[in-house]
């Protein structure tokens, strides 16, 4: 006889990894918003520093990486969860706070990581569509709250569409939640946002005890192979809750270190927004050339709409637009795994690696 699992496993959808191609030697990767720059060597030191530790388990409380969080940003330790990725801590949330009967609303298309909480929960999810312009419809989340909502998630800026909401309207929302839900402002992608300073939205957990601000190390920091993140929290609850739900060492002595040690190197955070929002325009403006309009990005990648050739269908031909893209050595994130057919979704790479995708799509559309 097989062995059985429990029905958990049947519900969760899997993540849309990026598919592997036949690729050729250089490839540009533009499929996962990651950083396209190495790690400072410094950060590399810290890491070396660490390893010939590692015959100790880690801090399980991360201690240092908790000071140092709460200096930069100005939120005192217990207020600050940490997780082996940010998604780490939003799974343990999820956990925390969702149980059968309970609800949880979010945007779509957003996060692909978002349908695993309702389905590893049993809880029931509430997915709210975005607006003409893809950004989320806060005043329609508003209305989807109801006594046993425990969980509400803003994404902003929004993966996969990139669109951002000012802060004065996401503090509007947040001040109209009831004080029984969770409000996870997911802020993965902040810093790369020109339309507020990224850390204003800080000053709302003075505020509100139930915000949790959702934030990664794998994003600006660029460390997504690490695997660490953190939430600053309203109040100590949320940490608490985490920490109970997890095994108590999910994040490694090495990621803890080299996260202190990014923390000291804001001057690259700097120049690594500098180079988004340059790429930002430059590949807003290919892509018009090409006839495209994009959704109107704040983050480290764009989304957009192909131009669908009459009678064509759209999956179809987004994933052979995808497919041709990665025999050219350009991996792109195509659109209906995250939410929406004939769309794809492209991370900013180095300049080479940008102007090598707005060429590459360039030939394939007009062939
Ligand atoms: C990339 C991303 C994260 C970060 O995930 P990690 O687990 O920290 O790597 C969180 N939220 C969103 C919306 C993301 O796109």
């Amino acid at each position: 006889m097989a062995i059985e699992y429990s029905r958990r496993v049947a519900r969760i959808p899997v993540y849309p990894a990026a598919s592997a191609y036949n690729l050729p030697e250089e490839v540009a990767h533009l499929a996962s918003n990651e950083s396209p720059d190495p790690p400072l060597p410094a950060v590399v030191e810290a890491m070396d520093r660490v390893l010939r530790g590692l015959n100790r388990y880690p801090d399980p409380k991360g201690s240092a990486l908790r000071r140092a969080l709460s200096e930069r940003y100005g939120v005192p330790s217990e207020r600050i969860a940490l997780g082996n990725g940010s998604c780490d801590t939003l799974l343990a949330l999820g956990e925390a706070l969702l149980e059968p009967g309970a609800e949880l609303v979010y945007a779509w298309p957003s996060f692909s990581v978002y349908p695993h909480l309702e389905a590893a929960s049993g809880a029931t999810g509430i997915r709210v569509p975005l607006n003409e312009r893809d950004e989320h419809d806060l005043e329609a989340m508003l209305t989807q709250i109801t006594a046993a909502t425990r969980l509400v998630i803003v994404n902003n800026p929004n993966n996969p569409t990139g669109t951002a909401l000012p802060l004065a309207q996401i503090a509007d929302f947040v001040a109209s939640v009831p004080r029984h839900v969770c409000v996870l402002l997911d802020e993965a992608y902040i810093e790369f946002s020109a339309l507020d300073d990224p850390d204003a939205s800080i000053e709302l957990l003075r505020e509100h005890p139930n915000l949790i601000l959702l934030r990664t190390f794998s994003k600006i920091y660029g460390l997504a192979g690490l695997r660490v993140g953190f939430a600053l929290c309203g109040s100590p609850e949320p940490v608490q809750a985490v920490d109970v739900i997890r095994q108590p060492f999910f994040c490694s002595a090495v990621a803890q270190a080299a996260a202190v040690e990014a923390l000291r190197h804001q001057d690259a955070v700097t120049e690594r927004v500098e180079r988004a929002i340059v790429a930002r325009v430059t590949i807003a403006e290919g892509l018009r050339e090409l006839g495209i309009e994009s959704a109107e990005s704040q983050a480290n990648f764009i989304w957009f709409g192909l131009p669908l050739p009459d009678g064509a269908d759209a999956a179809e031909f987004e994933a052979r637009v995808v497919r041709e893209l990665a025999e050219r050595g350009v991996l792109v994130r195509a659109g209906g795994a995250l939410g929406r057919d004939g769309w794809l979704r492209v991370s900013f790479g180095r300049p080479d690696e940008n102007a090598r995708f707005l060429n590459e799509l360039g030939e394939i559309l007009r062939a």
